[in-house]
């Protein structure tokens, strides 16, 4: 039902879209444009970085700043509606299997800024060892 849940979100359904849709529901761990590209050869970059893009304006994906500065996608909740308050989630990065997560219970603590300052984007990524490696 990947056609309804973006038909849903205004978005029309090409066999492209699916397919991306359907990678970022196989696998939770967050990807880049480079890991799609090689994921869903051979569907050309260009497509694949304008898919993101809508995706992110729709709700349906959210980006996250790994320790290295690049730039992945993560699926949202199902609840999710892309405001700053519904972003404020931890996102763990793991130094053995690579893969940056979002912990979507984990909330960030809401930060008192300075008059005038208004939050848009949170990004905190936690480093270590995840679950799946430590065995814990
Ligand atoms: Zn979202
Ligand atoms: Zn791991
Ligand atoms: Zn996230």
């Amino acid at each position: 039902m990947l056609d309804v849940e973006l038909v849903k979100k205004e978005i029309r359904p090409t066999a492209v879209r699916l397919r991306v849709l359907e990678q970022f529901q196989s696998d939770p761990a967050a990807v880049s444009l480079n890991e799609l590209e090689e994921r869903l050869q051979p569907v050309d970059r260009t497509t694949l970085f304008r898919t993101l893009k809508m995706f992110e304006k729709k709700g349906v994906v959210h980006a996250v700043h790994d320790e290295n500065g690049i730039i992945k996608y993560a699926l949202c909740a199902d609840s999710c509606r892309c405001s700053y308050s519904d972003h404020l989630h931890v996102h763990f990065s793991c130094k053995r299997c690579k893969k940056t997560t979002c912990l979507h219970d984990v909330q960030i603590p809401e930060v008192m800024l300075p008059q005038g300052y208004v939050p848009q984007d949170a990004n905190v990524v936690i480093k270590g060892v995840c679950n799946l490696c430590s065995g814990l």
